[in-house]
């Protein structure tokens, strides 16, 4: 997940150095384009989306387990340094048919040696051949779902060999079998792109439940706890609420907006819900230490459960817990890593 820790620049210039296929650019973005489904580096010599068709991406990783697929053209996959000779080769070869799933043997036969294959797609992506190819086809199937495609061709045609091949992939990442995902009552979950990498949201009827970066580590536990606790699956889909939460994201990022107004749904024990409320009344640009926090909340010893509380929080940006900092000024943790915490605290002073 090293590549989706990077900062991508801010949208505008993306697009920009996108339109100029500005090499200098290369590798700290990719460019989705929504209307073909296939993902671009910004260098590409294909005609160019109106902006309105892009979205970006901060790793190719992302790209995919968005559902798109690499252009044939600039190849956004198949270059990279320290990358063994015939890596290219078998990158071009998935691209070109994500729905052949290639095995061990497929690979011995093609002279690969699997272990090393692993290895090259572990330090490149971060994850194993396997859950590269189940990403793929995975991120497709989704992305067909979300397009209207009846639940069995939508895993057809991502390429699972049967239905309960995708049904299973599917349960696995969103609790429910596909077909019952959109009727039952479900909580919607969004992703959300942000100067600070890729988020994702996730809201019901009660309101927004969670707003994380997608590299949190913590995120998977947080969604299978929100999965058991509420006996609700979690899909990704549209709420107005989500809608809300990315226009007002936008606009905090803009340096537009101090202020979040949106129904917040946090769930938690009663000293929990008092200690994000009481986050959520330290002014924007300002910071508060953890004492000063467990006072506030009228339990003045309780510093160091504060702390963990803090920590606990799965509403992002929103819960400002980046405003909570140790009593020494230093920065002390965040989830989503202290270089996103340093920078939060810095764009609200600007
Ligand atoms: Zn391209």
């Amino acid at each position: 997940m090293v590549a989706a820790m990077m900062l991508m620049p801010p949208h505008e210039q993306m697009y920009q150095a996108l339109v100029e296929r500005d090499g200098s650019f290369e590798g700290l973005f990719f460019a989705c384009v929504r209307t073909t489904g296939i993902f671009c580096r910004p260098t590409c010599p294909a005609r160019k989306p109106k902006p309105e068709n892009v979205e970006f991406a901060a790793s190719a990783q992302d790209a995919l387990s968005r559902g798109y697929r690499p252009c044939l053209v600039c190849k956004p996959l198949s270059e990279g340094a320290g990358d063994p000779p015939w890596f290219a080769a078998l990158l071009a070869s998935i691209a070109d048919a994500p729905d052949v799933r290639l095995r061990d043997e497929d690979l011995r036969r093609r002279g690969l040696e699997p272990v090393q294959v692993r290895r090259a797609f572990k330090r490149r992506f971060g994850m194993t051949f396997q859950a590269y190819q189940r990403a793929l086809r995975l991120g497709t199937a989704i992305r067909a779902l979300r397009d209207g495609a009846g639940t069995l061709d939508a895993g057809l045609d991502a390429g699972f060999e049967s239905a309960s091949g995708f049904r299973e992939a599917f349960e696995r990442v969103f609790g429910v079998p596909p077909g019952r995902a959109q009727q039952h009552a479900v909580l919607m979950a969004r992703p959300i792109d942000t100067p600070l990498g890729p988020m994702v949201a996730i809201a019901g009827e009660d309101g927004l439940e969670l707003l994380e970066f997608l590299d949190r580590r913590a995120l998977e536990r947080e969604l299978a706890t929100i999965r058991n606790r509420l006996q609700r699956a979690i899909v990704p889909g549209e709420h107005p609420v989500l809608d809300d939460t990315a226009t007002q994201l936008r606009e905090y990022f803009d340096g537009t907006r101090r202020e979040f107004t949106l129904s917040l749904k946090p769930r938690g024990s009663e000293f929990q819900l008092r200690v994000w409320s009481a986050l959520c009344e330290i002014p924007y640009g300002q910071t508060r230490s953890y004492a000063e926090i467990a006072r506030r909340v009228g339990s003045p010893a309780a510093v160091r459960a504060v702390g963990t509380t803090n920590g606990r929080n799965q509403i992002a940006i929103v819960i400002p817990c980046h405003r909570v900092i140790a009593a020494d000024g230093s920065l002390s943790g965040y989830g989503g890593g202290r270089w996103r915490k340093q920078w939060l605290l810095d764009h609200e002073r600007r």
